[in-house]
């Protein structure tokens, strides 16, 4: 079904020439445009997985890279710590409650490289349209909504 969905995609960005063609992470995540590019992705504990994959969306596993992330939920910001699980970084504690809010992830290529931050409107409800969860929708909709944080 992973495949099915990534190749209707696929199409869809060929169809439209002008618009970038919005692709999803392999796992059903949101793309990030990170260098090297990430995966985020809430599993079903609420944690975040970030997971870095090279150009043809193939997963490779996370090394030496610092990753931070910010929840800004409604009852106050609080950093999530993140630790190595099979070849991912999953945050140590789940989301707080709620959706609606904004995840910020800070991906250093190295401890010492310049911070990028990506900030994620947290919607955990699927789209009707592409079945991912709203914070991974790769419909046409949502392009504009994919841009960077400050
Ligand atoms: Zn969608």
């Amino acid at each position: 079904m992973k495949w099915y969905g990534y190749a209707l995609v696929l199409v869809a960005g060929l169809e439209v020439a002008q618009a970038a063609p919005l692709a999803g992470g392999p796992s059903g995540g949101r793309l990030l445009d990170s260098s090297p590019r990430a995966e985020f992705l809430v599993n079903p504990e609420r944690k975040v997985e970030i997971r870095f994959v090279d150009e043809h969306l193939k997963l490779v596993p996370a090394a030496g890279q610092v990753v931070g992330i910010i929840a800004e939920a409604p009852a106050g910001k609080s950093r999530l710590d993140v630790e190595p699980r099979e070849g991912a970084l999953v945050t140590t504690t789940p989301l707080p409650e709620g959706d609606g809010y904004t995840v910020v992830v800070q991906i250093r290529a190295t401890a010492d490289a310049k911070p990028q931050n990506f900030r994620v409107p947290l919607q955990l409800e699927p789209c009707g349209d592409c079945q991912r969860a709203e914070y991974a929708c790769t419909c046409e909709s949502h392009a504009e909504d994919a841009g960077h944080g400050p």
